[in-house]
């Protein structure tokens, strides 16, 4: 029996030539070498590929590769789509409704690139500095093991510092200090989102050349820092902005933020499906099959895709 492998892409782009030549992830020719290669070893899918294989409906003569894009970024117009569309190969793009929406800059990429601005010593002194201020009393307790699984990449202290941002610090605080720090170092926001994420007129052109454009929460906040109500306001939130921006019949599919286990509570993937998504991917690796479940989906980060 084949199997189906999701493949994880955040930044595609020439880094050397952009403004923050330390922003990690993958440069736009080497994304270009990686889809031939898969396209040579795979059937490359498409949601109605993935979601006829997962039903049982569908047996590929080989294994099936999807790839999939989150947050949304301008990278995925201007560098992605182009390649795609070269090799007639269909994706999924996940993006931030309140991103777009209220030309924010999500907190993850404030962080992303407050760390490739400054040196990391500057950057973790001024946001000691920031901490103490915006919560004084604040008692720092890391989960190690956390930190070892999430940011296995990460040289240790930039590891700790990357889990206190994206799950230890209460979400108030982290987002009070982000907002300072961002604020100091790049201006407002509004012109930042705009230069940073695709708009509706982009996506839709997505979806024009065949693209499956879905939710990647309205916040971009781990579910397992929300209370029920808050998961399935923030997920109901992004399923409308998504339904009123594109077409009205598409699926839409859907991607958790962060997407490890520990980022979900357990009844996440229930609430996503009944918002109305189509089908829920997590950053947990693994290859799937028709008994897994839609709504937790396996996928492969792009450096670890030689493994599988
Ligand atoms: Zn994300």
């Amino acid at each position: 029996m084949n199997q189906l492998i999701l493949v994880t892409y955040h930044y595609v782009r020439d880094f050397p030539q952009t403004d923050f030549p330390r922003i990690k992830g993958i440069l736009t020719d080497n994304f270009n070498k990686q889809v031939e290669l898969l396209q040579s070893k795979f059937e490359m899918a498409s949601h109605d590929s993935i979601i006829s294989f997962l039903s049982g409906k569908y047996f590929p003569e080989k294994n099936l590769c999807y790839l999939t894009f989150d947050d949304g970024l301008i990278d995925h117009y201007e560098n992605v789509l182009p390649i795609l569309m070269e090799k007639k190969i269909s994706a999924a793009f996940y993006t931030i409704t309140s991103c777009i929406n209220s030309r924010l800059v999500a907190s993850v990429h404030k962080n992303h690139f407050l760390m490739a601005e400054l040196k990391f010593n500057d950057l973790y002194t001024r946001f000691s500095q920031v901490l103490k201020e915006v919560a004084p009393n604040l008692e720092l307790q890391p989960d190690m093991d956390i930190v070892k699984q999430v940011y296995k990449w990460d040289e240790p202290e930039i590891g700790m510092y990357k889990y206190h941002m994206n799950y230890g610090l209460p979400i108030d605080v982290r987002e009070q200090i982000l907002g300072i720090l961002f604020n100091e170092v790049f201006g407002r926001e509004e012109s930042f989102s705009d230069n940073l994420y695709m708009g509706w007129d982009k996506l839709k052109e997505l979806t024009n050349h065949g693209m499956s454009v879905g939710g990647h929460s309205h916040k971009h906040i781990a579910f397992s820092d929300l209370e029920p109500t808050e998961q399935r306001l923030d997920l109901s939130t992004c399923y409308e902005s998504l339904r009123t921006n594109l077409s009205k019949s598409d699926p839409l599919p859907f991607c958790y933020p962060y997407g490890k286990a520990p980022s979900l509570s357990n009844s996440t993937p229930k609430y996503v499906q009944e918002a109305g998504f189509s089908t829920a991917v997590t950053t947990i690796p693994g290859w799937n099959s028709p008994k897994s479940n839609p709504f937790m989906l396996n996928r492969v980060d792009t450096n670890d895709i030689q493994n599988f």
